[in-house]
């Protein structure tokens, strides 16, 4: 029966078990030694459960296990056909539980339940349909070398991948990088973030569920610098697939450069412009997008479209349509699927966000929010927050801030707005604004990042490939593409007599 109102998901939410301990080789076991961490929820400071903290061995542990698995090909060497259908039947599983699925993101990091429920999970599910899907779809490929001469590329599993992932979409994360993983043929490692560590575990149960055969998903909680470390430090992991923050990013290169050279992907921050120019089709929609594009998950969204550039003769009107919104997405209880805007992901990154608002230069006009939101004596709510006309040298329009807080710039030319956008380290995605469809063209072509949505922001699908440039990092997520990160290309020459 679908939940409805808030007691029913608050009363479903009590009812959960939260798994909590390490998942490897199929069952659930205890940290090597003993040692765990306690996990609140941000809207409510309660203890959701009291988390393995994982470490060197565990992951070594994890490691082999997953090591063997990919040696006897318990995985790798099943049909194709058997392949598609185990995952396949995750993916359906992930849809009857949406709910619990859901309820235990929300719970673990904040976000609204109905946007957990309609958006992520859903999301998710999507995504390991598309690898299963896709599986048995990519040929290998016959290079021309001339008579007597047989040169097949083929497309082989790496073997071990270790999946690190971040907080904001834990599962739709984890999703994005197991999912073509495992449908290339590997086994993996998955050290969720410490600040949203239940639905991994979840997940791997509920593969296990779907046939996927001990060994080949292991999950090891834990803190980036212990067990995130271990694993990117390990001499028998061949690839690390990473989203996460820019900074953590840099370090795992080095990780690798001190073990085995592993491969090493990056997804990591961004400070996303959103253009919109005076001649935009429809301004209200622009304004509604605008927000969703900085409000939507409190912010904490990698590609969130953080900073506002607007052509000027239009910047007044527009900031007051946009403030006109903000103030009806207040945050709320993150159980009320009324609610468009829950906690954020704990006390530790409010504090972080409001050091960015606390320290706005005197230039930046604030024109809404700013402050934090007392619906809980222990949540960590944070109004939706808009600064006008911000200095583009200032750290509020160049740090990534990952919450709730929109920097407005104005611009005069398009030149200008192109030349403002691009002004960043970052490059992971844009928007754009206009009802010209050679403007669009035109600017889409000039702007150093890897998605340009047009008269939409973050647009997003299993079938198009998301990552960035410059220090949003690269490889690419999703699409076929994403298969690449997974496999290594083979060359088999045989010589023949013809
Ligand atoms: P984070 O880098 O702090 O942590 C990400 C993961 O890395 C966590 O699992 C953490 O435990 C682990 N980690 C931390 N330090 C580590 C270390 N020294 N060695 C190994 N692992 C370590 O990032 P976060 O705060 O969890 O997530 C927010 C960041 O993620 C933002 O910068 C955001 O832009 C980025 N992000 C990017 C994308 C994308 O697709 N580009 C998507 C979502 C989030």
């Amino acid at each position: 029966m679908p939940l409805k109102s808030c007691s029913e998901w608050q009363r479903f939410a009590a009812s959960l078990t939260m798994r909590d301990q390490l998942f490897i080789d199929g069952v659930f076991v205890p940290a090597a030694d003993g040692a765990s961490f306690a996990k609140a929820n941000p809207a409510t400071g309660e203890v959701l459960g009291h988390v393995a903290m994982g470490n060197a061995a565990d992951i070594d542990r994890a490691v082999c296990v997953a090591r063997a698995a990919f040696e006897d090909r318990r995985w790798s060497g099943k049909s194709m056909a058997e392949r598609r259908i185990i995952l396949l039947r995750l993916a359906e599983l992930i849809e009857r539980h949406t709910a619990e699925l859901a309820a235990m993101e929300s719970l673990d990091m904040g976000k609204p339940v109905e946007e957990a429920a309609t958006i992520d999970i859903p999301g998710a599910a999507a995504v390991w349909r598309y690898y299963a899907e896709a599986l048995d779809k990519i040929a290998e490929e016959v290079a021309p070398v001339g008579p007597g001469n047989l040169a097949l590329v083929r497309r082989v599993p790496l073997g071990v991948v270790g999946a690190i992932v971040p907080w904001n979409f834990p599962f739709d994360m984890a999703a994005w990088k197991c999912a073509p993983a495992l449908a290339a043929g590997n086994c993996v490692v998955l050290k969720p973030s410490e600040r949203s560590p239940f639905s991994a575990l979840r997940l791997a149960e509920l593969a296990r569920e779907a046939g996927l055969p001990d060994g080949v998903l292991n999950v090891v909680t834990g803190f980036g610098h212990q067990a995130g470390k271990a694993l990117a430090l390990h001499q028998d992991v061949d690839c690390l697939a990473f989203t996460g923050s820019t900074r953590t990013g840099r370090a795992l290169m080095e990780y690798s450069g001190q073990s085995n050279l592993k491969q090493v992907w990056l997804e990591l921050g961004g400070k996303s412009p959103n253009l919109v120019f005076a001649d935009a089709k429809d301004l209200d929609e622009a304004a509604r997008m605008a927000a969703f594009g900085i409000f939507f998950n409190a912010g904490q969204v990698c590609s969130a479209n953080a900073r506002l550039l607007v052509e000027r003769r239009i910047q007044a009107e527009f900031v007051e349509r946009l403030a006109a919104i903000a103030a009806t997405m207040q945050p709320g209880d993150p159980l009320d699927p009324t609610s468009r805007m829950g906690a954020l992901v704990d006390h530790a990154h409010l504090d972080h966000v409001m050091r960015f608002v606390e320290a706005a230069p005197p230039s930046a006009r604030l024109v809404t929010g700013g402050a934090r939101v007392p619906l809980h004596p222990r949540g960590a709510f944070m109004q939706p927050t808009i600064f006008d006309n911000v200095d583009p040298g200032s750290s509020l329009a160049r740090d990534e801030i990952f919450g709730p807080v929109l920097s407005i710039i104005p611009f005069d030319t398009e030149e200008d707005a192109i030349r403002l956008a691009n002004d960043s380290v970052y490059g992971l995605a844009a928007s754009v604004w206009t009802a010209d469809l050679d403007r669009a063209l035109r600017v889409s072509d000039s702007l150093r990042v890897g998605t340009v949505s047009v008269n939409t922001v973050d647009a997003l699908s299993p079938q198009t490939p998301f990552g960035g440039m410059g220090q949003s990092g690269f490889g690419r997520d999703l699409s076929l593409h994403a298969l690449d990160k997974f496999t290594a290309l083979k060359t088999v020459w045989i010589k023949y007599t013809t």
